[in-house]
């Protein structure tokens, strides 16, 4: 009889219901799929490069030093040394005072510091406007916290002059960005250099959102992890920055990407205390706090980069000069082979039109797999080179908006990059041989 009822018990269903349909995720798949497949691995967004010296020695010293504290909890919203040097920071960056206490918060990544956002914000019923292409998460990250999410797409416009497109190409129409808000609308991602294109959002497209968020009093989540990376001179502009946001924004940002060592998983949100006030309540009723010892070193690099800001050894101004390199390198041998490249502006991503190798890869009518993921796959199996297709970065309504593109990620060694070209020079004579 006990062993019955056991049973009857453990029949129910275990998922809870705010994970419905948002249980699949491309990424474990192309994770997996690299890990097993791939010579060459250009796919998932981190550096094969070493994080700088500056930074490693912080992390030693840290390690080693005299202050043993550093190896016990720290404060839940953020390690002093860390929520300080990022106020000073960003006070520079914003012209405007910041109180570290409150207009900071230190996350487990920008990761942590987005789930934050969309928990704190976001209610049931509650629309988010993300905008197409988009970094995946921000989708179920919306759905699981009751919200729906409503995407416009950055819509492409051919280059002139059999040029080479660039991800500026891509861009909002203004009338369809104003048609999806409404009294429902609660927030807009925006995320700008933008993960996959590339695209940085000028001051006119900015001001488009800013003007729209006042008028609806809508809230910016502003995922801005990669500010620094920035080429051709572009400037990077912070949305918070202009007229009326500051109050409804919240700035995010990753030392991950910013100090190329993404395994460190420190991150942070940077806000007005009316909004940051409710991450607080999210992140000290889940994760409490991140690793103290990588707050302090991430402070240390910081404190570096305050003193160098502008100057020519900052870590901010030559890891952009370096990633410029990569970039135009691998515009150059893409283009080279034919997948043409849409150049972009900023981040180390780099999306590219397959069209030329597609009758390696014969398509299967009616299948309900985008045609760019199975030829990503079909890459990663049987050239051994992996990359991500751009469906992954749309909704399930629009995956098959684009599937003629992959997304390659150029912040790889000089090695990795010449192998990945090797790869695509030799399938590319296969194929005219
Ligand atoms: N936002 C964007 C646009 C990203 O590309 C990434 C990482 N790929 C993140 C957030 C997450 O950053 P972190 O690794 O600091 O959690």
């Amino acid at each position: 009889f006990i062993f019955h009822s056991l049973q009857a018990k453990m029949s129910r269903p275990v998922q809870a219901r705010r994970l419905e349909g948002i249980d699949k995720n491309i990424w474990v798949e192309f994770v997996k799929l690299a890990a097993t497949y791939s010579k060459v691995n250009l796919g998932q967004g981190f550096p094969d490069f070493p994080a700088p010296d500056f930074l490693r020695e912080a992390l030693t010293r840290a390690l080693s030093g005299g202050n043993h504290m550093l190896h016990q909890y720290t404060r839940a919203f953020g390690h002093p040394p860390l929520v300080k040097v990022l106020a000073q920071f960003f006070e520079k960056l914003l012209g405007r005072d910041l109180d570290p206490m409150t207009n900071v918060m230190v996350t487990v990544g920008a990761y942590q510091a987005l789930f934050c956002c969309f928990q704190a914000l976001v209610d049931e019923g509650d629309e988010v406007i993300i905008i197409e292409p988009f970094f995946d998460c921000y989708e179920p990250m919306v759905k699981m916290a009751g919200g729906t999410p409503v995407f416009v797409p950055l819509r492409p416009n051919p280059p002139k002059d059999g040029k080479l497109m660039s991800s500026a190409d891509w861009q909002l129409d203004p009338a369809e960005l104003a048609s999806k808000f409404s009294e429902r609308t609660k927030a807009i991602v925006l995320n700008s250099p933008n993960n996959p294109l590339g695209k940085v959002f000028s001051r006119g497209e900015l001001g488009l959102i800013a003007e729209l968020c006042v008028k609806h009093d809508v809230l910016c989540i502003s995922d801005e992890v990669y500010e620094w990376l920035v080429y051709d001179g572009k400037q990077h502009i912070r949305i918070a920055s202009l007229q009326g946001m500051w109050e409804r924004t919240v700035i995010i940002g990753s030392a991950g990407k910013t100090f190329s060592a993404t395994g460190w998983k420190v991150g942070w949100a940077v806000g007005p205390d009316r909004l940051l006030q409710h991450l607080r309540t999210v992140h000290q009723n889940s994760v409490y706090h991140c690793a103290t010892i990588a707050q302090e070193a991430v402070a240390q690099g910081f404190q570096r980069e305050l003193m160098l800001y502008g100057k020519p050894e900052s870590y901010f101004v030559q890891l952009p000069k370096e990633l410029q390199q990569k970039r135009d390198w691998l515009v150059q041998s893409l283009d080279g082979v034919g997948m043409k490249p849409i150049i972009p502006e900023g981040t180390y991503f780099l999306v590219a039109d397959i069209s030329p190798f597609k009758s390696d890869v014969p398509d299967v009518p009616n299948s309900d797999e985008p045609y760019d993921s199975r030829f990503a796959k079909w890459m990663v199996k049987n050239k051994g080179l992996a990359a991500i297709p751009l469906s992954a970065f749309y909704s399930e309504a629009h995956k098959n908006n684009y599937t003629n593109f992959i997304r390659f990620c150029f912040a790889k060694e000089e090695a990795t990059l010449k192998a990945a070209s090797d790869i695509l020079q030799k399938w590319k004579q296969e194929k005219t041989s």
